[in-house]
């Protein structure tokens, strides 16, 4: 017998349960999602799901307690996002390459382009809300981290992908004191002039858009632009986090 079948027999007598037992334990159960207002159906892990997702985890016991059928309706979450988000359950990574560019430029690549790159954007926020819809602090933090990114590179002269439509979305279904409304209003208040401003203009909830961009310039008025231009450095300013130690244990682990 060679020695690495030996090896792996006596790792499994040694062990009290048998592997078998224990790998398909928290794999065997399976649950449908119907994601979007056209219910696209997703079926996946129950465990893998749940361990990311505490809104997941509690229709989960809520469907186990009334004996219901294992299918559970997200219908603000398009089927796009929710394909992002079954990517993260299981790998802990978002791919963007997963979802398609509406009219990618041949021969560029994806993050230079400026079309494809304010798509990803929006891409991003809608995963960063259905984050806040799920109960999924990491999955937010890490778009935090996609955008600080980019916006770092926006900073260096690498485009600028900030839209009115991303504005439209973000102030529509995040809180006031949302953090990621702070992250896009130190990019615009970092990399864009009055005229670039000009087609927010139009954009349906500009009033409540004008109103946090003039008290953001107010509060930031006198630091230079390094002092709050967002940049991966910094992209902890912008986690949520829970409470202080966990903040604090976020920016020792980096
Ligand atoms: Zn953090």
């Amino acid at each position: 017998m060679p020695a690495t079948s030996k090896k792996r027999q006596a790792t499994e007598q040694d062990s009290d349960t048998p592997a078998a037992k224990r790998t398909s334990a928290r794999y065997v159960d399976l649950i449908t999602i119907l994601a979007g207002a056209d219910k696209s159906p997703f079926v996946v892990h129950k465990y893998a799901l749940c361990n990311k997702s505490k809104f997941f985890a509690a229709a989960c016991k809520r469907e186990w307690k009334e004996g219901v059928e294992k299918t559970i309706c997200v219908p603000s979450i398009t089927p796009e996002i929710f394909e992002l988000y079954v990517h993260w359950v299981y790998s802990g990574k978002i791919d963007l390459s997963l979802l398609p560019l509406v009219s990618p430029r041949a021969g560029n690549s994806r993050s230079d382009d400026v079309e494809g790159g304010a798509q990803d954007v929006q891409y991003l926020i809608e995963l960063y809300v259905a984050g806040d819809t799920f109960m999924d602090e990491p999955v937010q933090n890490k778009v935090i981290d996609r955008l600080a990114a980019k916006m770092e590179c926006w900073l260096e002269g690498g485009g600028m992908c900030i839209q009115p439509g991303h504005i439209e979305y973000l102030w529509s279904r995040t809180s006031p004191d949302s953090a990621i409304r702070d992250l896009f209003l130190d990019s615009i208040a970092s990399t864009m002039v009055k005229d670039q401003l000009q087609p927010f203009r139009a954009m349906k909830g500009a009033q409540d858009f004008w109103y946090s961009l003039a008290e953001h310039q107010l509060e930031r008025g006198d630091l230079c632009v390094e002092d709050f231009a967002p940049t991966w450095e910094r992209r902890c300013v912008y986690h949520v986090h829970r409470s202080d130690e966990e903040r604090r244990a976020c920016e020792q682990r980096d």
